[in-house]
C-alpha cells in the first residue's frame, strides 16, 4: 500500500506528488505513462533505493523503512534494464538472496524465464561462472527474471525488464 507518497530528487521539482495506490497480493500492476512521468522513480522507492519525502510505503503491514535490509531483499525482487550480476556461478546468480534454494528451485525459475535450455547447453551448466561479457543482454535479463522468480517474493518489480529480449520472448515470459 502506497499512502500519500511524494518524492523530489531536488528542491522545487517533484518527481512524485501525493501518490496513493493499493496493490492487492497476487495481482499484477502495470505503470503506464510517458517518459519522465515518474515510473522508474516509483519503482526505485518500492525497492528502497530512496525513501519518500512524505507519506509511507507499507508492505505486508510493515513500513519499508522498518524492514531489515535482508528481509527487504528477500521480499522484493527487482528486474531492471541494467541487470546486476554477482561474481559467482549461474546458480549463485539465480539463487541470490535465497541461500535455501535448491537446484530444482533454481531450475524451475530458469525454465519459467526461458534460460534453462541455454544454461544446460553449457559444458558446466549451472556451475558456469558468469561475467558480464559471457552473457548477452537478453540472457542477463533472463537470469534476473529467473532470480525474481525464486522463492516466495511479495513483490517482483520490473522496469522494462524485457527491453533487451526480442518481442516474442518477452511475450512468452509475460505469460508465465
Ligand atoms: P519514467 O520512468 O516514467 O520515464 P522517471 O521516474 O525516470 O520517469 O523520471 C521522473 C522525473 O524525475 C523526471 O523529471 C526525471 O528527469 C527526474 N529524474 C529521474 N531520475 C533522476 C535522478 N537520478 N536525478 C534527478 N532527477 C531525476
Amino acid at each position: 500500500t502506497v499512502k500519500n507518497v511524494s518524492f523530489s530528487y531536488s528542491a522545487g521539482t517533484r518527481a512524485l506528488n501525493k501518490i496513493d495506490l493499493d496493490i492487492p497480493a497476487g495481482t499484477t500492476t502495470a505503470l503506464v505513462g510517458p517518459s519522465g512521468s515518474g515510473k522508474s522513480t516509483f519503482a526505485s522507492l518500492l525497492a528502497r533505493l530512496w525513501d519518500p519525502d512524505d507519506g509511507a510505503i507499507v508492505l505486508d503491514g510493515v513500513n519499508l523503512r522498518d524492514l531489515p535490509e535482508d528481509t527487504l531483499h528477500r521480499k522484493v525482487a527487482v528486474v531492471l534494464q541494467d541487470v546486476q550480476l554477482i561474481k559467482g556461478t549461474l546458480f549463485d546468480n539465480i539463487a541470490l538472496g535465497h541461500p535455501e534454494a535448491t537446484r530444482d528451485d533454481v531450475r524451475a525459475a530458469a525454465q519459467a524465464a526461458y534460460i534453462d535450455d541455454f544454461i544446460m547447453s553449457l559444458p558446466h551448466g549451472y556451475d558456469t561462472p558468469v561475467d558480464r561479457k559471457s552473457l548477452s543482454g537478453g540472457q542477463r535479463q533472463r537470469v534476473a527474471i529467473a532470480r525474481g522468480l525464486v522463492g516466495n517474493r511479495s513483490v517482483i518489480l520490473a522496469d522494462e525488464p524485457t527491453g533487451a529480449l526480442d518481442s516474442h520472448t518477452g511475450e512468452q515470459i509475460m505469460l508465465v
